[in-house]
């Protein structure tokens, strides 16, 4: 393999540890950073999400509750809990687990979330401060890769970025990030999607390629120019029989592959992965630090 890896367990550790002198002086204070998530219904990856954030939690010293209610949960409930977590001063951040069963309406919940509390940073105040490139809570997973970035001294400035998939808690956030005037930014991005024309000849274009699609095998060798940094956001289950799960994580870039033409690559499991839950800890720190003040 010719690419270094970009390891996000060494960066989210380093962020976690960063951390720490935080916790401890708003526990001086007498504040103790909490985060609650909701999760509805019985989807095993979002209990499992759930599960490593309340670890994480657990692991830092904050408080943490998760509160699960069944999938045939009325919306006017749903939105009562977030009512009561969003006046609960023992609570500073508030996730709701997506995806929410249907026929419950997302962005109807996202709008009921406090945007003080909104630590996963979907709620459109916090979306529309990041656009204005004045964020306070911006969302985790985009954050977590320009932590990446950062760490390992990659340039974004006036570098091509690719970024495919064009979701709102992915692709859209995290070409906003790239493009903002300052440090760990002012790239030129583009933003490819499942309409678009020709992928191959837009990625080979970029310096650095960020893949959030959520189909395995998509970016394939021919698809990056020698020296691109490759980012993989995708977290895709392919069936093994060989593993005791019976399936294993893969991304939505072909890794081998890849990795003998990139200079820099995420593996999935190990890249990006961790860095959403670090940025969600930071998150709910910051809140603590913004609501104690
Ligand atoms: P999504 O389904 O909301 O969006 C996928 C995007 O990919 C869409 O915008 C679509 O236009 C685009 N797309 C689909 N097929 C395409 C193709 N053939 N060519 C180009 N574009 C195509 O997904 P999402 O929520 O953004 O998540 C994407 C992936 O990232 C999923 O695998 C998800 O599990 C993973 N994810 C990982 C983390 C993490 O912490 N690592 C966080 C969020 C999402």
């Amino acid at each position: 393999m010719a690419a270094k890896l970009i390891d996000g367990k060494v960066v989210s550790e380093h962020i976690l540890n960063n951390l720490k002198p935080r916790i401890e002086a708003l526990k001086e204070l007498g504040i103790t950073p909490g985060l609650a998530a909701v999760l509805i219904g019985d989807n095993p990856a979002s209990a499992t999400y759930v599960n490593s954030k309340a670890k994480a939690c657990q692991k830092l010293g904050l408080y943490s509750e998760v509160i699960t209610r069944p999938a045939n949960i009325e919306q006017g409930d749903l939105l009562k809990i977030v009512g009561e977590l969003n006046r609960n001063e023992r609570i500073h951040g508030i996730l709701v687990q997506s995806p929410l069963p249907a026929p419950l309406d997302e962005l109807m919940v996202t709008l009921s979330i406090d945007p003080a509390k909104d630590v996963d940073g979907f709620h459109p105040y916090n979306v529309g401060m990041l656009l204005l490139g004045t964020p306070t809570l911006i969302s985790c997973t985009p954050h977590g890769i320009v932590k990446l970035l950062e760490y390992y001294q990659i340039e974004t400035l006036g570098r091509e970025v690719v970024v495919i998939g064009r979701s709102n808690i992915v692709g859209k956030p995290v070409a906003a990030l790239l493009m903002q005037k300052g440090k760990g930014a002012n790239a030129t991005v583009t933003i490819a999607h499942s309409q678009s024309r020709d992928l191959p000849s837009i990625t080979r274009r970029a310096d650095i390629v960020i893949a959030a699609i959520g189909k395995p095998n998509t970016v394939t060798g021919d698809m990056i120019k020698e020296g691109a940094v490759v980012i993989d956001v995708g977290i895709n289950r392919v069936s093994d029989p060989s593993t005791p799960k019976g399936y294993r994580l893969v991304g939505d870039v072909d890794f081998d592959a890849c990795a003998q033409k990139a200079s820099h690559i995420t593996p999935v499991p190990g890249g990006v992965g961790p860095m959403t839950i670090a940025m969600l800890m930071t998150n709910t720190v910051l809140a603590a630090e913004i609501g104690g003040a």
